[in-house]
């Protein structure tokens, strides 16, 4: 037993709260016409989630409320002699048992689904007590078989709706009788899902097409700034290398140079407190003569005019190195200017010139706004620059030959005087006369002046460079830490003889070689010019990422679509193979009670397929084949394309007549038919309950007896909610219920014995 009970409140006739307990396998409800035993049948109906009002008998949802009596005075006043006001709400609650778990999903030995309509329309839907949406109560109840077709709930004078409706309607009664509705209700859900699983892959896919280009773009960017750190690598390392073993060679350079002008500088100093001492002596001596004084000016003057070239030799040292410097200066613009020629601009730079409306107007303006542009976009390089450098080099050069023309001149004066000089010593050394020891030690001690004078001129110039080689690498350590960071001077670690890597050359060549890369290496950097790309890396990272994250959505889409087709095809199956298995069990019932009701002849429903929707010509097929028309993966159900779906044709034959088909049969007939047909449905695939309202008016005496036994025999499986007139009916009842409508015009409920019953079907 499932049903429990009924509470009525408000519906329809029933103004007060009524209930009906349904404690027997067959409860029968009777009464004399019009006291709203239909009415309860309807309260099945609304309670289960009817929606159609007409099928209730009702316009509107309010239809549905009491309305008021009748004879108890103007309507609305509550409490008259008989009369009871109209009600604002109707309800109807419906229990189960559910010690069995026909509801699998509710843990609970008892399940109550209510609903309530109020004036305003609004309804609402309650299971155990607790407020649900109308889908709730729908899946339940589909759960435990109990379909909204109402294939279990026959309305008075509905018995042979199964036998009017159409084939296509009749397949769908006996789909949702089968049971069949909850897989037909799953796969059309799952076709939704398709549908949105589609639609989804669609709009992945777009916005994966959408960052594809972006992901391109970022993707170059990421490269150029790889391939800088590549080359920043490379310059630390180039870096470390060079500065290595520029520190060690010029350490060993300045102290191998320091050291050997150690001695001749100390000799020099020697040699001039000896020459002052004996300029002294000379200059005193009593027997001095025009030729020493000779010795003595030539001395001075010689030492005026080495000075001087001395001094515009260091000038002239001074100006080399400008022009260098300048010349260094030139080439490296001039490396920039080259690589304009391959200058790689943005195309948003260029598309902003575009944009600019000077571009509408003369040549003149759109020379002027390209020249601009080019400008805007050269390497940082200035012709100015190099102008100015030129400009530089020319000063120099001119004062270099100035300086030139006068070291010549010096030059001139010197070898005249050494001349002289040579001479007089010649004169006086022929003189050998003692007095002349002073002047002979004067002309030795400048001889080996000269020597060791030229030998602390070379040494001094070599350190010199050295100098300023030292001054070149200081300047370049700091340049290298602030292009390359700290860890480009940071070779302290590496031992410049020892540790650097096989093959590395020392000598200056090599140093000069890599001076030279270090260059080309800075410009490239300057070219790549990779502001912001630790931005750049970092959309790079995130747009990925987002791609990414696309693509295994696209994955999980493709499985979840993979995986609705197989369940599609697996619910298609299961509701083909059902409907055809039940449809044989369904037959073998039908026949034998057609043939127990009407003592032979034979029964059946026939699987037909509906009139083809469009006939197709070959031709058409082909063309649509060709163009791809019928797309098989859009289409599970291909096979509907030139078929319509099937439906059930009933085809009876009765005993001793000739003529065949529904059309011929009697009212009595008809009855019986669709009695047989529908216990045979319900007999196969039983519901929890079923509601007959006088589906037995029709029947003689003989037949409300056979009826009587089928009933009995379906209450083996179900439980039965009759409404009835039929004495025979009533006799096969447990439970007998009496319905009668008071002077107020509203229905009570009360359980009566079956010799009233009789007395009160009347
Ligand atoms: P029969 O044996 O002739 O089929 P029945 O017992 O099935 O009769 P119902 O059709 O259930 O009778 O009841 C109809 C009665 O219910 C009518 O008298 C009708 O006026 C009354 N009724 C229907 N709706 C309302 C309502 N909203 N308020 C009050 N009474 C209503």
């Amino acid at each position: 037993m499932y049903l429990k009970s009924l509470e009525i409140s408000g519906f329809k006739s029933f103004a007060k709260k009524g209930a009906l307990s349904f404690t027997s396998s067959i409860t029968g409800i009777v009464g004399p016409n019009g006291s709203g035993k239909s009415n309860v049948a309807e309260a099945f109906k609304f309670v289960l989630g009817e929606q159609s009002i007409k099928s209730m008998r009702g316009k509107r949802g309010e239809d549905l409320i009491w309305n008021g009596g009748s004879d108890g005075g103007p309507i609305g006043t509550a409490g008259g002699s008989a009369g009871a006001a109209r009600a604002n709400r109707a309800s109807v609650k419906l229990t189960f048992d559910n010690s069995r778990r026909i509801f699998p999903a509710i843990d609970f030995d008892e399940v109550s689904v209510e609903r309530a309509v109020n004036r305003d329309n609004s309804n609402e839907y309650l299971i155990n007590g607790s407020q649900v949406r109308l889908k709730d109560v729908t899946e339940l109840l589909f759960a435990a078989h109990i379909g909204a077709t109402g294939h279990h709930i026959i309305s008075q004078g509905e018995a042979d709706r199964i036998l009017t409706a159409s084939i296509r309607e009749r397949r769908e009664m006996i789909e949702d009788a089968l049971g069949l509705k909850v897989y037909q209700w799953k796969k059309a859900e799952s076709e939704r899902k398709l549908e949105r699983t589609e639609e989804n892959m669609k709009q992945v896919e777009s916005l994966r097409r959408e960052i594809a280009p972006h992901i391109k773009f970022l993707k170059k960017q990421v490269e150029k700034i790889e391939k800088s750190r590549e080359m920043r690598a490379e310059l630390v390392t180039l870096y470390k290398e060079y500065f290595a073993i520029e520190n060690q060679y010029l350490k060993t350079e300045k102290a191998r140079l320091e050291h050997e002008l150690a001695a001749p500088t100390k000799e020099l100093e020697q040699l001039g407190h000896e020459l002052d001492k004996a300029k002294a002596i000379l200059a005193q001596s009593v027997n001095k003569d025009a030729k020493s004084q000779d010795v003595i000016d030539i001395e001075n003057r010689l030492a005026s005019i080495r000075g001087e070239k001395d001094a515009i030799m260091r000038e002239l040292g001074r100006i080399e190195g400008e022009i260098n410097a300048n010349k260094r200066a030139i080439e490296k613009e001039k490396e920039k200017q080259k690589r304009d020629e391959f200058k790689t601009v943005y195309l948003k730079d260029l598309e902003e010139v575009v944009e600019k409306g000077g571009l509408l107007q003369s040549v003149t303006d759109v020379i002027a706004l390209l020249r601009e542009f080019i400008k805007k976009h050269r390497n940082a390089s200035d012709s100015t620059l190099i102008g100015e450098a030129e400009k530089e080099i020319a000063a120099l050069v001119a004062e270099k030959s100035a300086q030139d023309e006068k070291l010549r001149g010096l030059s001139g004066s010197e070898t005249k005087l050494t001349q002289e000089y040579d001479a007089l010593r010649r004169k006086i050394e022929q003189e050998k006369d003692t007095n002349r020891d002073a002047e002979k030690d004067v002309f030795r001690i400048i001889a080996r002046q000269n020597e060791v004078r030229g030998l602390v001129s070379t040494l001094s110039s070599a350190l010199a460079t050295i100098r300023s080689e030292e001054e070149t690498y200081k300047r370049e350590l700091g340049e290298a830490g602030m292009i390359a960071g700290r860890e480009a001077v940071d070779f302290a670690h590496i031992d410049g003889a020892v540790d650097l890597p096989q093959g590395a050359g020392h000598g200056r060549d090599s140093q000069q070689e890599r001076k030279h890369k270090i260059e080309r290496i800075k410009i490239r950097l300057e070219d790549a010019g990779l502001g912001g790309s630790a931005d750049v890396m970092k959309e790079y990272s995130e747009t990925t990422e987002r791609d990414a994250f696309l693509a295994r959505e696209l994955e999980d889409l493709t499985k979840a679509k993979l995986e609705l087709f197989n369940l599609i095809n697996e619910l298609n199956a299961r509701i083909d193979f059902e409907f055809k298995s039940g449809i044989l069990k369904i037959n073998a019932e039908f026949n034998s009670f057609f043939t127990l009701m009407f003592g032979g002849g034979k029964a059946e429903l026939a699987v037909v397929k509906e009139p083809k929707r469009k006939k197709k010509s070959d031709a058409e097929e082909l063309s649509e084949a060709i163009s791809g028309d019928i797309d098989m993966e859009t289409a599970p159900d291909g096979a509907e394309e030139d078929s319509g779906p099937e439906g059930l044709e009933v085809n009876v034959s009765l005993p001793r007549k000739k003529v065949k088909g529904l059309m011929m049969l009697s009212g009595g007939e008809r009855a019986l038919t669709s009695i047989a047909l529908l216990f045979a449905i319900s007999q196969v695939n039983p519901p929890p309950f079923i509601i007959l309202d006088e589906t037995d008016a029709a029947l003689d005496e003989a037949n409300s007896r056979k009826y009587g036994d089928m009933i009995e025999s379906l209450a083996k499986n179900s439980q039965l909610i009759l409404i009835t007139h039929n004495r025979e009916t009533m006799s096969r009842a447990g439970v007998l219920y009496g319905v009668t409508m008071g002077s107020d015009g509203a229905s009570k409920l009360l359980s009566i014995a079956f010799e009233e019953a009789v007395k009160v079907a009347k």
